[in-house]
């Protein structure tokens, strides 16, 4: 054991140092992708090497291709880091090595996810009973609640999914809107809807559904329907009239899913709430902890209000299995896609307890503090035009042509002060902040706005 200690110390501080070294590095050094792949290629190998010697050569060969995602001016795509408590907790997680699939084999892994999800039903304001599972990330919780979803609108016409598949069943109309993220599609592609299922509705100018476009949508459907709304536009942190949403999906009986990858996190700052309102109603959310909450990957999360359909869309049984009696604890591969999977639970456990309910409100509002300054000081430099209402944590903005935008984004990048990503909006180039990371600082948002100002013409 004392080697094992040795090796764990030994990286231990390796992680330390790396973390330590985040407010000098360029957040994003420049590649050379040559370079990276000579320091970690060649052969496979045919002979052993110490675990201390591949840990410190891996460190060493990676480090030029290691991206500051965990800095605190990476404001790049919606990232977020890793909160102490939760980095620690995911160490735990990969030692304690539970495959927390069952609770029977890995009752803690088990248990936490219990007491985790129920703190998050109540965070996010949830109904009483919802049903939730822990997945790799919000792709998945879309997967998980599209396919409770299918079950659950198609049980309605008599079809019983599971058993009989889709091939005659009854279609199932989905409508969405134009903002909508990449991985509703993904999802739906995943599970047996094409491309022609999908009825895409206008968006505003913030990337909100138009309400009246989505219920003149919802006239010309009859049949199992499915809405996909989003709290939390990817570029403008817009939220859709929820519950405005939720009235037509009543009306419909259509099943109403929130895409809340990062929005659902507003619902513990009270002065953010009324952005959700109506969000309850809905059938199936699915959000991120990865993002917002600052937990290491993968961590997503799937909630439906219908724990019947999310169970017999997702659970599995095999004789070999110990699985949990009717009213024991659940056993998690009953509410989620995979099989064999790690404890997830421990590090968004650790999240929460290490920052309490006021904790969360104070990550969530410090984030949304940062963009709001952002909004208003990147607003002062010549040529800037921030192209969204600053609701949430997301700027968007340009300076005059797509060039010149796209020349200060790259003066920016590379200067190695901040990350961020560019993007297209409404036909024409624009950048996108997203301040998601726990560690953001007043000083790393002056570092990025004095690098802003150096870079503009
Ligand atoms: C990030 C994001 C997703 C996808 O989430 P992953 O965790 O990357 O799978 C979906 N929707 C929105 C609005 C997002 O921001």
């Amino acid at each position: 054991m004392g080697e094992l200690r040795q090796l764990l110390d030994f990286t231990s501080s390796i992680a330390a140092e790396f973390l330590e070294s985040l407010p000098q590095r360029p957040v994003l050094p420049a590649l050379d992708v040559d370079e990276l792949r000579r320091a970690l290629g060649g052969p496979l190998p045919e002979e052993t090497t110490s675990p201390i010697e591949v840990i410190a050569e891996l460190a060493r060969a990676a480090d030029p291709g290691i991206a500051g995602m965990p800095s605190g001016r990476w404001f790049g795509f919606v990232l977020g880091g890793s909160l102490p408590a939760a980095l620690a907790a995911d160490w735990l997680t990969s030692a304690w090595d539970q495959n927390a699939g069952l609770f029977a084999p890995a009752p803690a892994a088990a248990i936490v996810e219990e007491v985790a999800g129920e703190w998050m039903r109540e965070l996010f304001g949830l109904p009483d009973g919802v049903s939730f599972g822990f997945v790799t990330g919000c792709q998945m919780a879309h997967v998980t609640c599209l396919a409770a979803a299918r079950h659950h609108v198609l049980a309605a016409h008599d079809w019983d999914v599971e058993r009989d598949g889709l091939f005659g069943a009854p279609r199932i109309s989905v409508v969405t809107g134009a903002q909508r993220h990449v991985t509703i599609d993904r999802a739906l592609r995943f599970l047996g809807f094409g491309a022609a299922a999908v009825d895409v509705i206008p968006a505003d100018e913030q990337g909100r559904i138009v309400p009246e476009a989505l219920r003149s949508a919802l006239e010309q459907t009859d049949g199992p329907t499915i809405i996909c709304v989003q709290a939390g536009e990817v570029n403008t942190g817009a939220f859709d009239a929820l519950d405005e949403a939720a009235d037509a999906a009543a009306q419909h009986g259509a099943w109403l899913h929130v895409d809340a990858a990062f929005g659902i996190w507003a619902a513990a700052e009270p002065s953010l709430r009324h952005l959700l309102t109506g969000v309850e109603r809905a059938d199936s959310w699915a959000a991120d902890a990865h993002k917002w909450l600052n937990v290491p990957y993968d961590s997503g999360l799937a909630f439906c209000r219908h724990p019947d359909a999310h169970r017999k869309a997702m659970g599995a049984q095999a004789a070999y299995l110990i699985q949990a009696e009717e009213h024991g604890p659940r056993d998690q591969l009953d509410w989620n896609p995979e099989f064999s999977r790690r404890a997830r639970g421990f590090p968004v456990y650790a999240a929460l307890r290490s920052l309490g309910r006021s904790g969360v409100a104070k990550l969530v509002e410090q984030g949304c503090a940062h963009a709001r300054r952002f909004g208003e000081e990147l607003a002062l430099l010549p040529g800037c035009e921030v192209l969204n209402d600053v609701v949430l944590n997301q700027v968007l903005f340009r300076f005059g042509s797509d060039e010149e935008t796209e020349a200060v984004l790259a003066a920016v990048q590379a200067s190695g002060e901040a990350w961020m990503s560019g993007t297209i909006w409404q036909g024409r180039r624009a950048i996108r902040i997203s301040v998601s990371n726990w560690s953001t600082t007043d000083d790393d948002v002056s570092r990025t706005l004095a690098a802003f100002a150096a870079a503009v013409p």
